[in-house]
């Protein structure tokens, strides 16, 4: 068994990024800038916003963060994604979910400007994405593509499962891997709630690639999986020991397969360096820079 370590990953291609962007400031340009907004107080929500603030130090980026309170109203919310969306500085922006239940995230969603959309969430983007044109690929989904290119996984040709269908990760890369795309050309099966637990077992057992975001701590076991097979872990979470733990029984499943995910520094930190990517890109856009 071999990590598909996201941390090596995803400093190289921000070091990359730093590179090109040294290159873009030198001649005269400004920062690529990336704006996130949080609302009210979520303890991961702090996390993943601080370690997207840190990866745009390291890729040379400036950024923002706008913190608005939990009792914030949906319209004032809205308002403020409209400022952004006109501030001309802003390349990226980023309204990290959850929001409090009294806001729609999809509300939330189609009011940033797709141009800025660099989660890859609004329907243009999506929609683009879907039928293979130039979009923001959706952060996790695309950052599991760059792990897998980064260790020279085959993906053409081969058996994927996919387990779990959330707009956010899901339902982007079951899209993407089965795509035309530079890493795609995958047979995919998407499995959900509704998939009988006997169909899910067939499917599983014979997958080459397996991608998982249920959001359950050991929820792919052992018996579920053929040898040799690679094993992506989207999720994250926390114990009541506070560790942090995937949607597989690491311990036991990676004995079976030929490369996996660990959980920490995995898909997580590949998930920011997409946004990186994604960044550069909305940049680029911006400056008409090839
Ligand atoms: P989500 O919106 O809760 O979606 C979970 C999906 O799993 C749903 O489609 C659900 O089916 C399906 N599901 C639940 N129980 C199932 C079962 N027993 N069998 C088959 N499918 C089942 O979650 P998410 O946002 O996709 O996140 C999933 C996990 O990934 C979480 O742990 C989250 O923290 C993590 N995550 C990690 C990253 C990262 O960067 N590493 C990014 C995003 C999320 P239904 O649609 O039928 O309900």
């Amino acid at each position: 068994m071999k990590l598909l370590d996201g941390k090596i990953c995803a400093e190289s291609l921000v070091a990359d990024i730093s590179k090109r962007v040294a290159g873009y400031v030198e001649s005269g340009l400004r920062k690529p800038h990336m704006t996130v907004i949080l609302v009210g107080e979520h303890a991961p929500s702090e996390t993943y916003v601080k370690s997207k603030i840190k990866s745009c130090e390291n890729a040379g980026f400036d950024s923002a963060l706008l913190r608005f309170p939990e009792s914030i109203t949906e319209s004032e919310l809205l308002a403020a994604i409209a400022e952004i969306n006109a501030d001309p500085v802003t390349d990226g922006l980023i309204v990290q979910l959850p929001v409090p239940k009294h806001i729609k995230p999809q509300n939330i969603i189609n009011a940033i400007d797709p141009e800025k959309d660099i989660d890859g969430f609004h329907p243009t983007n999506f929609g683009r994405m879907t039928l293979g044109q130039k979009a923001f690929r959706p952060a996790t989904a695309y950052g599991i593509c760059k792990l897998l290119q980064y260790y020279e996984i085959p993906v053409k040709g081969k058996h994927c499962v996919v387990i779990g269908r959330s707009n956010i990760v899901g339902k982007p890369i079951s899209i993407m891997l089965s795509n035309d795309f530079d890493i795609g050309n995958a047979t995919v099966t998407l499995a959900h709630i509704e998939t009988p637990r006997a169909l899910l077992l067939d499917e599983t057992r014979r997958a080459d690639i397996i991608v998982v975001a249920v959001g359950i701590p050991g929820f792919v076991t052992e018996d579920m999986v053929k040898d040799g097979v690679v094993m992506i872990d989207v999720g994250i979470n926390r114990l009541e020991n506070g560790k942090l733990v995937g949607d597989v029984d690491f311990e036991n499943v990676s004995r079976k397969c030929s490369w996996i995910t660990p959980v920490p520094g995995g898909v997580g930190k590949m998930t920011v360096a997409a946004l990186m990517i994604n960044t550069l890109m909305a940049y680029q856009n911006n400056f008409d820079l090839a």
